[in-house]
């Protein structure tokens, strides 16, 4: 296989980072003075001015054009959830039928897509179509390569002529301003004087299905939904347990060498990849990065996942439910909190120093998420993730932290005002004067079922979608923890001045002390799937919003609506045109799923149905001429029939459910119909056509079944 690349002729190291115009690359062609400014952009210190951007800009051409690129794009995330190019090549003619080479610094900070095509929810009227991307500095340009070619991929920001955000990555970068700036406030009141600055880092683990494109090519329901609207389960499911973990095929192995030299070669740290729980289920997982890296390499994980699979004659699913009655795809957010000068602000540490730091912005956490929990609910919710959350898979959709026996000790010490509390381990805790004891980085492992769990040195946000683009769920995160560092802040700057160590220790102490006995509600440890944990979140007064349309109207609210404005992440203009495109889009992906099945089922499935249990008649009346009566053929014939007329209803009732969603005006109010009334009418052919295929020879049956979906590759 000519892609396979041989690691013992050209190592790992040698290559990795080749096609990445990364901060060792600029820092090596860039002329010094250059290369420093850039750095302070991305540090947040200045702007970029053009005659940086000129230099930064022929350099990168250069660059680009030695690797044999001929096209540039601004990459960017409009609200599709999807990332989106336009592709210019760098000729210039020379007006004497030769070309030049061109790229210049304001087409390296603006592009100007016509926008009138994606969605913006009313902020830009179609006749606006000027949309404007601007080069994100923190994420590193990036050379794509493929059959047709080399392109130069310019990571942007996507905003209308007015200025706001358009796209997914805007209101993410703002998010990590509006953080850093709170966090470190707290980090000056607990004396630190050295860090300047605080960034997320996040470590996307992402899951997804591998099938044969053969059987893919034939389930016009995968390749227009990306999931299976219909199929019965087949004998052997993922119950035997025998694929999570277990030995990666060979045809899988070298798609994954080829995915993982590819995302190398772009400077993606690929790192863990296994088998997952569901049959023919992976998970990639790349090494964490700075928020923005982390977010555009997720999607080129997810982007290179669908192209190296085509090329071995795979399908790459990345649907967070592509066959229902089997564990669906998710991602698990990682996420942490890093200074400028290399402190993980989640790493409880072994000094007194760091171990009250620690408690204090795992308290701002804890509070964040119990009060922003349908924020951030409302941060997973897309069509998809309704199959998944709270059916015992994935994390309910109930908000909780999973914190594990030893701290929730500890926390549960300090609200009660015990200020020894013992340990299991048995060491002290004082705040600030011990260190605390070392958190087994396993506890949360012993946990799966938690939404949201600390996991030794970082959290990981566990509902978000495998489809998903990680960009919102980070914001929200973001925004939600800032405000919550911004009220510690207040507090603590407001001590009179010249207060002591002790006098500051005491405050943080209460600080803790009274954010933890507020919130700490939302602290389960306990079995996130057991119906016991559903009745007591109830009685604990924790929202569980059960599917994706009622999880949006929150970005309505105004609590959320001040939360946005005052660290300046998004407007309320801006949080509506968004909470109508999650809508609009969710209602969409349903009518596309109603009208898919509708059609499978009447041209496909009801036909090849009919024309067996005739051959099966047929066959019975043969049988009875030669004195074989109550041939059981007529039977089947006449349960086959039965079904067909129950199907032959469900088909209209469908049809009249998907009619009356598509004629409401109002959106939430369409929405919720596609929600209940189509998905309710969809389940009920859905489960005809199943027993129908349980019953039809498999050579009448018009579509692969799951068994050669999910265990043939
Ligand atoms: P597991 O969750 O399977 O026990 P790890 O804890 O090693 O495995 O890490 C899982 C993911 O978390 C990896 O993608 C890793 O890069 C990411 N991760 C580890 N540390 C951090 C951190 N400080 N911030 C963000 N992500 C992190
Ligand atoms: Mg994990």
């Amino acid at each position: 296989m000519e892609n396979i690349v041989d690691f013992t002729e050209t190592p790992v190291a040698d290559f990795f980072g080749s096609n990445c115009f990364s901060n060792a690359v600029m820092r090596e062609r860039l002329p010094k003075n250059i290369y420093k400014e850039v750095a302070a952009v991305q540090n947040g210190e200045k702007g970029l001015t053009l005659e940086v951007a000129e230099v930064v800009a022929a350099s990168m051409r250069d660059w680009a054009i030695e690797k044999g690129a001929s096209h540039y794009t601004h990459w960017f995330h409009p609200l599709t959830g999807l990332t989106a190019e336009k592709h210019d090549s760098f000729i210039a003619p020379t007006g004497d039928g030769k070309v030049i080479m061109e790229f210049s610094g304001k087409e390296l900070i603006k592009g100007e897509p016509d926008a009138s095509s994606f969605p913006s929810g009313g902020l830009r009227a179609t006749f606006e179509a000027r949309g404007y991307t601007a080069w994100d500095v923190t994420s590193p340009a990036f050379l794509k390569q493929d059959l047709t070619g080399t392109t130069l991929c310019i990571p942007t920001a996507f905003i209308s002529y007015y200025g706001q955000a358009l796209d997914k990555k805007v209101p993410l970068l703002k998010s990590i301003d509006a953080l850093s700036k709170q966090a470190v406030r707290v980090l000056r009141a607990l004396g630190n004087e050295t860090s300047k600055r605080v960034f997320t880092t996040v470590g996307p683990e992402q899951e997804y299905f591998l099938v044969d494109k053969e059987y893919y090519r034939r389930r016009p329901d995968l390749i227009l939904t990306g999931r299976t609207v219909f199929g019965a389960l087949p004998a052997k499911g993922q119950e035997m347990e025998d694929h999570y973990f277990g030995t990666i095929k060979e045809r899988v192995a070298i798609f994954m060498r080829e995915l993982n030299t590819e995302l190398w070669k772009m400077g993606i740290p690929a790192k863990t990849q296994h088998n997952e729980v569901a049959p023919n289920q992976f998970e990639i997982a790349p090494v964490f990065a700075a928020t923005t890296q982390a977010v555009d390499a997720n999607q080129l994980v997810m982007e290179t996942i669908r192209n190296v699979a085509s090329r071995h004659g795979m399908e790459g699913l990345l649907h967070e439910k592509p066959y229902a009655g089997v564990n669906g795809s998710g991602k698990h957010n990682n996420w942490s909190l890093a200074t400028d000068d290399g402190i993980n602000l989640f790493d409880p540490g072994a000094n007194p120093e760091s171990n009250a730091r620690f408690l204090l912005f795992a308290a701002a956490v804890v509070e964040a998420v119990d009060r922003y929990a349908l924020l951030l609910r409302s941060s997973v919710a897309t069509s998809g993730n309704d199959h998944r959350l709270g059916a015992n898979e994935a994390p309910p959709a109930i908000v909780s932290i999973f914190f594990g026996g030893p701290l929730t000790e500890i926390f549960d010490n300090i609200a009660e005002g015990k200020r020894g509390g013992k340990t299991e381990a048995g060491s002290e805790i004082k705040l600030g004067v011990t260190s605390l004891p070392n958190l087994p980085k396993d506890v949360s492992d012993r946990n799966r079922t938690s939404p949201f769990a600390f996991t030794g040195n970082k959290f990981e946000f566990r509902m978000v979608g495998s489809s998903q683009s990680i960009a919102t769920p980070n914001t929200y995160l973001n925004v939600a923890v800032a405000q919550a560092l911004g009220e510690f802040a207040d507090k603590l700057e407001a001590l009179p001045g010249g207060s002591g160590a002790s006098q500051k220790n005491e405050a943080v102490q209460m600080l803790i002390k009274e954010s933890y006995a507020k919130h700490k509600r939302v602290i389960f440890n306990g079995d996130g799937y057991s119906g016991a944990w559903v009745m007591e979140a109830e009685r604990r007064g924790l929202p569980n919003v059960k599917n994706a349309v009622d999880a949006l109207p929150v970005l309505l609210q105004s609590e959320t609506v001040s939360l946005f404005e005052a660290h300046k992440v998004l407007t309320k203009e801006e949080l509506e045109s968004r909470y109508h495109i999650y809508l609009e889009k969710y209602s969409k992906q349903i009518h596309i799923e109603a009208g898919v099945t509708i059609d499978l089922a009447r041209r496909y499935v009801f036909p090849a149905a009919t024309a067996y249990a005739a051959s099966l008649a047929g066959g019975a009346s043969a049988l009875a001429s030669i004195g074989a009566v109550n041939a059981p053929q007529a039977k089947r014939a006449k349960q086959i029939a039965g079904l067909l007329a129950e199907l032959y209803e469900a088909i209209g009732k469908l049809e009249a459910a998907l009619a009356d969603a598509q004629g409401i005006e109002e959106p939430f109010v369409q929405a919720k119909a596609y929600a209940e009334k189509v998905r309710s009418a969809m389940d009920g052919t859905r489960s005809l056509v199943d027993a129908l295929e349980k019953l039809t020879a498999k050579d009448h049956w018009p579509f692969p079944g799951y068994e050669e979906l999910l265990f043939k590759l």
